[in-house]
């Protein structure tokens, strides 16, 4: 199939993931292009007519080492020829095994149970309905509401929805949901002026502890990204805010849930963002990464308090919880690769270096007079520009039309690329950005 049969047959047979379907119709040019992709290597995607892209985005976060790694590949390729799936009730596998232990060190011991799951949003419900569940069965029946940060982001299933603060997202289905209290964020960039990035983060927590004091006996949780509010548009926060919401949980005995599905796995600069607080959450969420951006799994990890308040000769006092593919082998396989690779690649220590390469070749990006509060944590590059509304779209487009996927957040432009770009790499994301975006604010 040729580019254009595929996008034809495409648009008629599938309903694309967060897409206006109305914005790929018309005619070649004036239509948003969607993209076939028929094989991906390293860092780039290829279509079916030969032209290439550099993933700049990681293709939507999840993929670390590079389209088809020969380490990931081969890990499936072996785990296929024993055992491709078996049910994770009553029965289990090395795989699940072997990586619930080693997330459990990479915690130092901290989180050391690991409930599986398929997906980023099935994580954040499955945290949401633990915290809920272990308040009951120790009595605190009326802890049954969360507390969310203003422009969170934790999923898009119903119950996810209602501790995601994302207009777009969210308000078509407000009436659906059980809305979380939201506090304020500790974004840096309200940081008045002459205050550093920790004055925000010391205003939100103090917004935090005076909803706290109010209604803590009604309150299971706070469930929060650490260090990047990412799908709402890339917002970075000081790590005092983490140390400061930490304390408060444990003052007003609610559970702290860290969903790290887009910060986890060394996207901040550590394997898990928390660490840069010196604290540790009660559960915590991961997921996109953490397969190295193969195939779907997700995990919760609980500590020990949290998974003991289940244990009893009752069966209702349980986590009666499952998905169909739970801790599915080849996906745990994939995962174990990947943890591999941070290993012997020493890969958190390589992505500074790489990461400092890439932030100085962004600064013709980061200084146009165009764009406001450029920042970067890990491997997390994004700044603001001052545009009309439509400038993502244009900006998105120009992107393609140098080979370059790039798909901003509003007006927020980010890269997130995989941990392997080559210095050539590096300089032609920053060359593409920069040209991307004069002629996105030209048009
Ligand atoms: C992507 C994301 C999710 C949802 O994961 P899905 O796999 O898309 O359901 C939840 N939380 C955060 C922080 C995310 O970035």
């Amino acid at each position: 199939m040729n580019n254009e049969t595929l996008l034809q047959r495409s648009l008629a047979a599938v309903w694309h993931p967060c897409t206006q379907m109305r914005q790929h119709e018309g005619g070649p040019g004036e239509r948003l292009p969607l993209v076939p992709v028929v094989r991906a290597s390293g860092a780039w995607l290829y279509d079916a007519d030969g032209r290439r892209y550099l993933d700049a985005i990681s293709s939507w976060w999840v993929n670390l080492f590079g389209h088809a790694h020969p380490r990931i590949n081969a890990a499936i390729a072996e785990q296929l020829q024993t055992l491709e799936h078996v049910m994770l009730a009553g029965f289990t596998h090395a795989p699940a095994v072997e990586l619930a232990e080693r997330l459990s060190r990479l915690c130092g011991g901290a989180l050391g149970h690991a409930f599986y799951a398929s997906d980023g949003a099935s994580a954040t419900e499955i945290a949401l309905k633990m915290a809920f569940h272990f308040w009951h069965n120790r009595g605190r029946e009326q802890k049954r509401e969360f507390v969310a940060l203003s422009g969170g982001y934790h999923g898009e299933t119903v119950g996810a929805l209602g501790v995601t603060d994302v207009p777009i997202f969210r308000d078509a289905y407000a009436p659906l949901l059980r809305a979380a209290h939201l506090v304020p964020s500790p974004d840096a960039r309200l940081a008045l002026p002459g205050e550093d990035a920790a004055a925000p983060a010391r205003r939100a927590a103090a917004a935090l502890e005076a909803l706290l004091e109010e209604k803590h006996e009604r309150i299971a949780a706070l469930i929060l990204e650490p260090l990047v509010q990412a799908a709402s548009g890339m917002a970075m926060y000081d790590p005092e805010y983490l140390q400061l919401a930490r304390s408060l949980c444990d003052r007003f005995e609610l559970l702290l849930i860290c969903d790290e599905i887009a910060v986890g796995c060394g996207r901040t600069g550590t394997f898990f963002a928390h660490e840069q607080a010196g604290i540790r959450p009660d559960l915590l969420c991961l997921s996109k990464g953490i397969s190295g951006g193969y195939l779907p799994l997700s995990v919760v990890l609980a500590s020990e308090t949290v998974y003991s308040a289940f244990l009893d000769e009752a069966t209702a006092r349980a986590f009666l919880h499952s998905h169909s593919y739970t801790g599915n082998p080849l996906a745990c396989r994939a995962a174990l690769a990947t943890l591999d690779l941070f290993r012997e690649s020493d890969a958190l220590a390589q992505n500074r270096a790489r990461g400092d390469t890439l932030e100085a070749l962004l600064e013709p990006v980061f200084s146009h007079p165009a764009v406001r509060h450029p920042r970067r944590c890990g491997m997390i590059f994004a700044c603001d520009v001052d545009a009309d509304p439509g400038f993502g779209r244009r900006f998105y487009r120009a992107a393609l039309d140098r080979e370059l996927l790039l798909r901003p957040l509003g007006n927020t432009l980010y890269a997130m690329p995989p941990y392997i770009l080559s210095g050539a790499e590096m300089e032609f994301l920053s060359e593409g950005m920069r040209g991307a975006l004069e002629a996105a604010l030209a048009e």
